[in-house]
């Protein structure tokens, strides 16, 4: 496909990754992959292929700070081994040190998909149990159902009061058919994503499946705007000396009309405000699309260009493009690096001191949500794995057998004949079995993946044998995950969540 479209609610499959990262600027994880600690073996083998601004929860990862993991669950049937890698991702988080929640989308399931909610309910539980089984510290984390958790819904509410329909429509393609509740659903995912937050704002990593991306990024969007309104409401009666205040001032302002209006930057106003008070800022950080008329508003400021006392803090802008502007400024780039250490310092001098005064005033203080991105599953029959196709995917409450069965009846990435594997080697890169495999039954076992792999391509597997032992490892991986589930139900039904309204 030559578009890629990203839809919550849709059924695409994402046919091209590298899309991702030149289209909706999703990262490559490959980029942090050696900032991590102990990376999972999802992380090591590309699974987790991509991230949004994941260096912030690494950064707390290493430092011992606080950060959180969250991650929601639609659902519409059983839970399967796609699921899986969410689960697995949130337990690791959690593992490092993070604050994890696993939450049930039961509104979105019901206003998007229509489900029941007889049926929400007892899919619900069939997700908790599943996480708990797999290792979720209940201790530790916290489970919820959005139509349950009220602190939550509030939160929600006033997200909606930043948000609106345009951007709905824009975003998610909504009309003048889609319920309101389901615009519910959105603003409460939305809420979702930074109730890790509520209490103290933490970096906090949202893992998710790339088409979930469009919910990251309106999250991110309403964060800064939730943060922008608090501020100014402090400002009033903050004691900030006389450097800060302005500079604080000016930033947000500069940040929301960006956020408001990216393709249209008033930029002018800010700068405006940084003149009047005379602030003598070292640098200018805008994000590119900004950067030629960032550069005039300064000089009909009557600002020299030279000395851009403006800043943004566009999520958005890069170092290079900062780079890049004091490129343009031809001959005096030179002059100005050495203030780009001191520009950077005094960006996150300000964030920091604009997060203080929102907490000390009740305010949010969010910190744009992160997130990263998960491959999807090939079905078992080939093409995508689907919750409504039974036969593309395993559930984790197949029986056992069944579990075997269907790996034995999985299609391959093997040659026609034994010879001609033996010949040209397996394709493992187009095997639902060798995915299997290395996304889940091989574990955290490095070497085991890899035998696999250069045996079937090496020729020197068959895909009979390789059935085989994978049907078998699944079956294992069965038993044991359901004995869990079983064991998990005593310790569910203790927590305070409500699965039977
Ligand atoms: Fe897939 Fe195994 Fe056959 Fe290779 S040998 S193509 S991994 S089933």
């Amino acid at each position: 496909a030559d578009e890629v479209a990203l839809d919550p609610w849709g059924s695409s499959t994402i046919a091209d990754y590298r899309k991702l990262f030149e289209e909706f600027g999703i990262e490559e994880f490959d980029d942090v992959l050696d900032e991590v600690p102990n990376p999972h073996y999802l992380m090591r083998r590309g699974v987790i292929f991509g991230h949004r601004d994941y260096r912030p929860v690494l950064e707390a990862m290493r430092d011992g700070d606080d950060f959180a993991v969250l991650s929601g669950f639609m659902p519409t049937g059983d839970p399967h081994i796609g699921h899986k890698l969410v689960f697995d991702e949130i337990i690791w988080h959690q593992q490092q040190g993070g604050d994890a929640y696993g939450l049930i989308a039961d509104m979105e399931a019901h206003s998007a998909r229509g489900i029941s909610w007889d049926e929400i309910n007892e899919h619900s539980r069939d997700y908790l149990l599943s996480l708990i089984a797999l290792g979720f510290d209940t201790d530790e984390g916290e489970l919820y159902r959005q139509s349950d958790n009220d602190r939550l819904q509030r939160l929600a509410f006033e997200l909606g009061g930043k948000a609106n329909f345009s951007e709905f429509q824009a975003i998610y393609g909504f009309d003048g058919e889609t319920n309101v509740s389901h615009m519910q659903s959105v603003v409460t995912q939305m809420a979702d994503i930074l109730y890790p937050q509520l209490d103290d704002p933490m970096p906090t990593v949202i893992p998710v499946g790339p088409d979930q991306d469009p919910h990251v990024r309106f999250a991110r969007d309403l964060s800064e705007r939730m943060r922008f309104f608090k501020v100014t409401e402090a400002f009033a009666s903050f004691e900030l000396d006389d450097t800060e205040r302005p500079l604080v001032a000016a930033a947000y302002d500069a940040r929301d009309e960006y956020a408001e209006d990216a393709d249209v930057p008033r930029c002018g106003e800010a700068a405006e405000w940084l003149a009047d008070a005379n602030l003598d800022a070292e640098g200018i950080l805008v994000a590119d699309s900004v950067r030629d008329s960032a550069v005039k508003k300064l000089e009909n400021a009557g600002m020299e260009p030279l000395r851009p006392r403006i800043r943004f803090f566009a999520r958005q802008a890069t170092d290079e493009a900062f780079e890049a502007l004091i490129e343009d400024i031809d001959g005096e780039k030179r002059r100005y690096d050495q203030h780009i250490d001191a520009f950077e310092m005094s960006v996150d001098a300000a964030e920091d001191l604009a997060r203080e005064v929102e907490a000390h005033h009740g305010g949010y203080g969010f910190i744009p949500p992160s997130s990263t991105y998960h491959r999807f599953m090939t079905g078992l029959t080939g093409g995508k794995m689907s919750s409504s196709i039974p036969a593309s995917h395993i559930s984790l409450l197949d029986d056992p057998e069944d579990g075997y069965d269907k790996v034995k009846s999985a299609t391959t990435g093997g040659r026609d004949t034994a010879e001609e594997q033996r010949e040209l080697g397996g394709e493992a890169d187009k095997c639902p079995v060798y995915e299997l495999y290395a996304y889940l039954l091989t574990g955290d076992d490095d070497e085991f993946a890899k035998k696999v792999y250069d045996e079937c391509v090496g020729g020197e597997r068959l895909c009979g044998g390789c059935k085989e032992e994978a049907a078998t490892l699944m079956r294992e991986f069965l038993e044991d995950h359901q004995e869990k589930r079983e064991e998990a139900e005593e310790l569910l039904d203790s927590l305070d969540i409500d699965l039977e309204t």
